[in-house]
Formats: structure tokens, C-alpha cells, sequence
């Protein structure tokens, strides 16, 4: 079932993101080479904590970090640990998410560990430019297929591939509600988008082929071809006026 939004829950959702964004403005400038994913995840913890919200992963299905942090040809769902030491080239993608007064907020990005090789900056930027493709179609009267066939396009025309195992997703009280958002799709298909919907919008985009596989540790995602994967994810409120980008009273577009 589908759950529209309030104006009063969308300003509780622009809250809970805003921190979301803030958070992780302060993880992406720790990145740097012999920083370790549990020092990220520490990070985070403390300032939702401080910030009166709560983790949103941590405990999730059993999620034992506040982050998730994911390197290189890991796609998603990266566990935080003491022994994955960030090292110059890498790519980590940070997604985090809180709760704050009841409304959940959720976002990543794929950063830089220092010097990357081109070609892993151009994964980041295709990935970027085809999270903005995807929020620009969240209009009064399109369809939802309308979000993942924009985000399609842009990465298959740069030569990349999007990962089909993982998908956006409605938020608000919870942090997965319907409609699941693909990143693939044909236009002008699925639910109607009406004022109030509110989405998280999240491209995961392979260099290589879209394959994936979860490792022994029952959570982290990695490409079959072990080449590198991004990840952005913004949320966006449906309105009148047009898509607006949740958080963005953080400073952060
Ligand atoms: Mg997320
Ligand atoms: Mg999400």
C-alpha cells in the first residue's frame, strides 16, 4: 500500500534527511587513506546520537553497524570492521540512514579515497548524473517506470550496467514502504506519481556486468566480475511544484 504524505510529514522528512546529509558531509571528509569502515560506523553512531535521532540500519534485519560501507566491487550492505582499511584508489560507498521523531531518512554516495583511477571517476559521476536523471522524473502525473528507464538510459549509454537485485523504495515511518523503485524499466509504466509520494531514489551502477552475489557474511553484495560498483541515493518528495529533494536545508542542494 501506498502512503502519501502531509506537508507536515514532508517537513519531518526534510528534518530527518537533512541530518542524514549532514552526517554524511563529516563521514565523506574523514575518507582518506587508513581510515577503517568501523571508524566511519563509530562516527555516524555518535553524532545521530548526539543529533536526538537514532541509527536506522543498526539492528535492521540483524545489521550489526550504524553504516553501510562498501568498497570498491562491493555494491551494498558493506559491514563495518576494524580490519577493511580504506587505501588511496579505493572507492567506498557510504549509505546511512536515521531516525529522527519518528521519520526516517536515507541516503548514499560513492567517495573517493584519494587518487582514483579515471575510470572509477567516471563510475562515480555516470552514477551521480543518473541519480539526478532519475529524481527529475519524480512529477505529478508520470510513472514510476518513468524514474528507473531515465536512470537506465543515462548508465547503459555511459557503458555501465545497473545492478536489478536492489531497488528505491517509498519511505516515511518506515524505512522500506511501497512502491519498490527499480533503476531499470520501460517508460510510462507502474504506479501513477501523485503529490505526497515520497521516494528514495537509489542507483547502484556496475563498470562491468550488472551480476551480483552476497557473500558469506549473509549481507555484503559484490559484483560477479569484481570490478566497482557506486551507489547514490537521495530521497524526494512528489509536489505540485515539482520534485523536491529532501534535506536539502542542510546546505547540500
Ligand atoms: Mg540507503
Ligand atoms: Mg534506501
Amino acid at each position: 500500500m501506498i502512503l502519501y504524505k502531509s506537508p507536515g510529514e514532508i517537513e519531518s522528512l526534510e528534518r530527518s534527511n537533512a541530518l542524514v546529509l549532514r552526517i554524511l558531509d563529516a563521514l565523506e571528509a574523514m575518507v582518506a587513506p587508513g581510515v577503517s569502515t568501523a571508524d566511519l560506523d563509530r562516527e555516524s553512531e555518535e553524532l545521530t546520537r548526539k543529533a536526538g535521532a537514532r541509527p536506522a540500519f543498526k539492528g535492521y534485519r540483524g545489521f550489526p553497524g550504524s553504516l553501510c560501507a562498501s568498497i570498491n566491487e562491493e555494491v551494498i550492505h558493506g559491514i563495518p570492521s576494524k580490519k577493511r582499511v580504506l587505501k588511496e584508489g579505493d572507492i567506498v560507498s557510504l549509505d546511512f540512514g536515521v531516525v529522527l521523531d519518528g521519520y526516517y531518512g536515507d541516503s548514499a554516495r560513492t567517495v573517493a579515497v584519494g587518487k582514483i583511477p579515471e575510470e572509477s571517476r567516471r563510475l562515480l559521476a555516470v552514477t551521480r548524473e543518473a541519480l539526478e536523471k532519475g529524481l527529475a522524473q519524480a512529477q505529478v502525473g508520470l510513472r514510476l517506470s518513468d524514474i528507473g528507464f531515465a536512470i537506465q538510459s543515462h548508465v547503459e549509454q555511459a557503458g555501465f550496467s545497473v545492478v536489478r537485485e536492489f531497488v528505491g523504495h517509498g519511505i516515511g515511518t518506515s524505512l522500506h514502504e511501497d512502491p519498490q523503485v527499480p533503476n531499470y524499466g520501460t517508460p510510462g509504466g507502474g504506479p501513477l506519481l501523485k503529490e505526497g509520494l515520497v521516494l528514495a531514489v537509489e542507483p547502484m551502477v556496475n563498470q562491468g556486468s550488472p551480476e551480483v552475489r552476497i557473500q558469506s557474511d549473509g549481507w555484503t553484495a559484490v559484483t560477479v566480475d569484481g570490478l566497482p560498483s557506486a551507489h547514490f541515493e537521495r530521497c524526494v518528495a512528489i509536489t505540485s511544484s515539482g520534485p523536491r529533494l529532501l534535506g536539502s536545508s542542510s546546505g547540500r542542494g
